[in-house]
């Protein structure tokens, strides 16, 4: 499956907070075999937000962030106006925040969720998750994001998939030819280099991991074996 990964927050764009949230759940899905085609990121700003929802082409979403309880915190609103339906009471989660001293006119906000949507409990904090067509909603902070994930990942199934990694002190530029001739006589298999470049007590080091990845787990290993042979060749 493809997926868009949608987070939401205006901390997130002016840097106070780093977006680790897609970092994971990008990192989640594509070991489970899925690909991510995009990550965006929007302010807390209902147009911006329902503008993602409704351009995305991508089979699913997933939405992180504004799902809180001031007045900034517009997600919800957001994706009942992308789907073009109601926010409606939801018993079931009022029946959930029964459990926590909040303010009336919070529990009965957080209780709003677009028509047809499915709940889903967050046992890290307050505010649940919920999934409505193809998008899943949930809040920022990471500990009650990672909870709601898990509990719905398997849903999106696996696929087959692989990775190797070969590390090289060797230049970016000098292993480029090698990466292009396994590129070129593996086709199917992904191949990525993340060249980097450490100080370490005045010594300039070099490094470069290189990551192989695929559905054909024989095949990512002879493709690490053609690359490892190039190297110390
Ligand atoms: P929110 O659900 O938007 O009210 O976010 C609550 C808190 O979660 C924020 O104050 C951030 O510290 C954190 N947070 C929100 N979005 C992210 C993200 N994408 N990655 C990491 N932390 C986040
Ligand atoms: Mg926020």
């Amino acid at each position: 499956m493809e997926f868009l990964i949608l987070a939401v927050g205006n901390e997130l764009l002016s840097g106070d907070t780093i977006d680790t949230n897609s970092q994971w759940i990008a990192k989640k899905l594509t070991q489970n075999g899925h690909k991510v085609r995009r990550m965006v990121t929007v302010g807390d700003v209902k147009e911006d937000i329902v503008r993602e929802i409704r351009n995305s082409r991508e089979d699913f979403i997933i939405v992180t962030g504004g799902l809180g309880t001031t007045p900034d915190d517009l997600t919800r609103e957001a994706i009942a106006e992308a789907l073009k339906k109601p926010l409606i009471e939801f018993r079931e989660v009022k029946r959930m925040l029964s459990q926590y001293r909040i303010d009336d006119e919070i529990r009965e906000r957080m209780s709003l969720l677009p028509e047809g949507s499915e709940p889903v409990p967050n046992n890290e904090g307050v505010a649940p998750g919920f999934i409505v067509e193809n998008i899943l909603v949930m809040p920022g902070v990471p500990k009650e994001m990672m909870d709601i994930f898990n509990k719905v990942i398997g849903r999106f199934g696996s696929e087959s998939y692989w990775e190797e990694w070969i590390e090289t002190h060797k230049k970016e530029v000098d292993i480029t030819p090698l990466l292009e001739k396994a590129v070129n006589k593996f086709p199917s298999i992904r191949i990525g280099s993340y060249p980097q470049k450490t100080e370490k007590n005045g010594k300039v080091e070099f490094k470069v991991r290189i990551k192989i990845s695929g559905k054909d787990i024989e095949m990512v290993k002879e493709v690490r074996e053609f690359i490892e042979r190039g190297l110390s060749s």
